[in-house]
């Protein structure tokens, strides 16, 4: 007997993918070989968050992936730093967590904004959770202060937590409630102890698998999906520093940034790159402090790379 199910992809090992269907039943399944080929220019022609048709033979749990139903949205970064083709990350993503600390270790801003950016690309919202706030003395509290007025003047959400003291959890725990959320931050600044703590029934182990990777034992990043027990799913990238910005325009990277997309159409040139043009807007703003000097300076870092 075979019967068709529908379900959501967990996990990649290789060939074989792990899909959940609503039933929280858990099939291991592979490919169909002609879909294989079917003209997908990813070096994965299915990522974890697919929502795809499989065919489960009864004798056991395993079964087929026949069809993949359309993407929302993909994350993609490049297959490797010289390669021109390109790795699905995660699909269907409905948010992106950035969990960062301002001490122990220090996350850039720079990595902030271009993880912020590039969401904006994908046009996903994000929230930043600035973590292991028990370690704050004053002056960083200040800094915390300063930054998070000004990411949601911006629009962003920012939180913050402590897994120590359990400050801000309930929060994070309402936000990640019902969603699909990437979740994104350097290794050591948390992840893996603020989930871990708000669902405990999760064993997320995000700092280790990093190491693991580091050593160069395991030379493959992947991505893999958790249920969460009070619902929705967290998607965890162990080793996965940072999402490529893959086709990408130096006249496009204004509009990554909310505060410089609302203020170019000022410029005097529609083609403003917001460099050194007379006439521009976006320099006048940074100039009265209208636009944070540090978030033009990594735009400008991210100009530069392109
Ligand atoms: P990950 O690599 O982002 O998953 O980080 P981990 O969750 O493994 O945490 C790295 C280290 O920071 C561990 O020693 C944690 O105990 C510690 N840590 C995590 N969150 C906090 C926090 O809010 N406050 C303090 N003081 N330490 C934390
Ligand atoms: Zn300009």
């Amino acid at each position: 007997m075979i019967f068709k199910k529908q379900g959501r992809v967990q996990k990649s090992t290789g060939s074989w993918y792990s899909v959940s269907t609503d039933t929280e039943q858990i099939y291991q399944c592979r490919l169909k070989g002609v879909f294989r080929n079917k003209g997908i220019k990813t070096t994965n022609p299915i990522a974890v968050g697919d929502i795809v048709d499989i065919e489960i033979e009864s004798s056991d749990n395993t079964g087929i992936i026949t069809n993949i139903h359309p993407r929302t949205n993909y994350i993609i970064r490049k297959a490797t730093k010289l390669s021109k083709s390109t790795h699905i990350i995660a699909s269907n993503v409905e948010q992106v967590i950035i969990i960062v600390s301002l001490v122990q270790p220090r996350t850039s801003t720079g990595f902030i904004d271009r993880i912020l950016a590039t969401a904006e690309a994908y046009h996903i919202p994000t929230v930043i959770v600035f973590n292991k706030t028990d370690l704050y003395d004053e002056n960083v509290l200040m800094q915390l202060h300063n930054l998070r007025s000004n990411y949601e003047s911006i629009g962003y959400k920012t939180i913050q937590t402590s897994a120590i003291t359990g400050d801000g959890l309930k929060n994070l725990k309402h936000i990640l409630k019902d969603q699909i959320s990437l979740l994104s931050g350097h290794s050591g600044v948390g992840k893996s102890a603020i989930i871990n703590k708000i669902d405990p029934n999760l064993n997320l182990k995000t700092g280790q698998i990093s190491d693991y990777h580091l050593k160069g034992m395991h030379t493959t990043t992947f991505a893999t999906m958790f249920p969460l027990s009070f619902g929705g799913n967290v998607i965890d990238t162990p080793g996965i520093k940072e999402f490529g910005l893959v086709e990408f325009e130096k006249v496009a990277l204004g509009q990554r940034f909310p505060e410089i997309r609302c203020l170019m159409k000022d410029c005097k040139f529609n083609n403003c790159v917001h460099l050194n043009e007379p006439g521009c807007a976006v320099i006048a703003a940074v100039k009265n402090g209208e636009i944070a000097e540090y978030r033009y300076e990594n735009y400008l870092n991210m100009l530069n790379s392109i």
